[in-house]
């Protein structure tokens, strides 16, 4: 039999997370703050995030310890299996070699948890009793619901109205856990009384979410606030998942040539990516990272790499990165977790460098890959997931036109089974291929006023 399924034990979680700061030829430029466009210090943020956090989110050290107690919820699930995609090669008739890592095997479905668990611990730690957030999708808020109930915090989760009302078994999920869950924009804070007041009907949006996630924070001596991307801190959790799939890799006794993941604002990407890229900068490796992004929301491929807010309402720091403008709205394609105008700032810092690639995929495209991937391997995979799927696809199509193989490992994700309204729009024939325009981009980007990077 051949081994399609390569597992490590629990004792093989790492002890570790990489931090590629150490590693990187250009260090990520400073935030700066929102009013005096200054460098601000790390004091800036201790009002919403506990000490360990903000100490993670500007350290330099290569390497960061993973308390036991940490380690020890993450071998609930830990570490995740790494399959070769044998009926994925066999549908494409394709001399590449696919693997993928596994993260849908979480509690709550996706490598959200990788962070969320570390989150609550470091706030459960620092006496903290409560913590906000927001969800747009519902992977988020279902993974630090679970987080905050092993730790013994409240959660409450400020979800768009949209998701609220489309997604109702991600919020009983939450509820599962003990979290509350709030339509927003909600009655229990400032911004969202003066939102409902100007209109009630209103959907909701991540940026007006966020805005009520930080408030209650912000206001309550007791409560912290929590972010499920782009930040640092997250990005350095998620490296488990990279440094189990090297060890994986030896084990099958190969090692990739081209490593794909899915980005929303760089948190799985660089999970799986960032090891691998230690490896070019230790042993001069030249393992290609590509990050897949939807075509009508391509902040890598088609954004500017300047100083924007992280929500759209303009409270967060000014983060140096790639990015379509605060004020950007997406098409509502259902890779809700993509739907993001910018990317982190390591992320961007090393695209800008040319140390990692991206591309970007339409929607119809990714579908069709989520499609042939469930016919083929079985899980059915996160809108989200789906297009590290088509990038995978596109190489290893390249492959077999060039007559080469080479190794292609990519990162799924999250599972899909809480998305069957996206496939069942897709089987109706509601997907649309669709490209944000050239016209679109100008216009967003036009309404930056903030600090341009030369
Ligand atoms: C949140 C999410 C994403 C996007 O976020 P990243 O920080 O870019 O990883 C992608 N896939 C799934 C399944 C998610 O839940």
């Amino acid at each position: 039999m051949k081994t399609r399924k390569i597992l490590l034990t629990e004792k093989e979680i790492p002890e570790k997370w990489y931090n590629v700061i150490a590693d990187m030829p250009n260090k990520p430029l400073p935030p700066l703050h929102p009013g005096t466009k200054e460098p601000i210090g790390p004091d800036a943020l201790a009002p919403l995030f506990p000490m360990e956090l903000i100490k993670q989110e500007v350290t330099t050290d290569k390497w960061v310890e993973i308390p036991d107690e940490v380690r020890n919820i993450y071998s609930l699930w830990r570490p995740t299996p790494l399959y070769r995609a044998y009926g994925l090669e066999k549908a494409l008739d394709t001399p590449a070699k696919i693997y993928y890592k596994y993260e849908g095997t979480s509690p709550s479905g996706s490598h959200k948890p990788n962070t969320a668990v570390p989150q609550a611990y470091y706030n459960m730690k620092e006496g903290v009793k409560r913590i906000t957030t927001e969800t747009g999708a519902g992977q988020w808020g279902s993974a630090l619901s679970f987080a905050c109930n092993h730790f013994g915090l409240d959660c409450e989760v400020y979800m768009v109205r949209l998701s609220y009302d489309h997604k109702p078994y991600r919020k009983t999920m939450m509820n599962t856990w003990g979290a509350k869950v709030f339509p927003s924009p909600s009655d229990a804070t400032e911004a969202g009384r003066k939102i409902l007041a100007q209109d009630p009907n209103t959907t909701g949006s991540l940026g007006i979410a966020i805005s009520e996630a930080i408030e209650r924070a912000a206001t309550n001596e007791d409560t912290k606030y929590a972010l499920g991307s782009v930040l640092n801190h997250v990005k350095l959790h998620q490296t488990i998942v990279g440094q189990e799939a090297i060890k994986q890799m030896e084990k099958a006794g190969d090692m990739p040539d081209i490593v794909i993941a899915p980005f929303g604002g760089g948190s799985n990407f660089a999970g799986l990516s960032f090891p691998f890229l230690r490896l070019n900068f230790e042993e001069g490796r030249n393992i290609r990272c590509i990050a897949s992004e939807p075509t009508s929301c391509p902040k890598l491929t088609r954004g500017v790499f300047r100083y924007d807010f992280g929500d759209t309402v303009g409270m967060t720091p000014l983060l140096p990165m790639y990015t379509l403008g605060h004020n950007f709205v997406p098409a509502p394609i259902h890779a809700g977790g993509l739907r993001y105008h910018g990317a982190g700032v390591i992320v961007s810092q090393l695209l800008r460098d040319k140390l990692i690639e991206a591309v970007a995929h339409d929607n119809l495209e990714v579908f069709e890959a989520g499609v042939l991937f469930a016919r083929s391997e079985g899980i059915v995979p996160a809108p989200e997931a789906t297009h590290g799927i088509a990038t995978a696809i596109a190489e290893a199509k390249k492959c077999k036109e060039e007559g080469v193989s080479k190794t292609i490992l990519f990162n799924l994700c999250g599972h899909g089974n809480f998305d069957m309204k996206a496939y069942e729009d897709y089987f109706a024939g509601k997907i649309v291929k669709h490209e944000i325009t050239k016209e679109e981009i100008e216009a967003s980007l036009a309404q930056l006023d903030t600090p341009e990077i030369n």
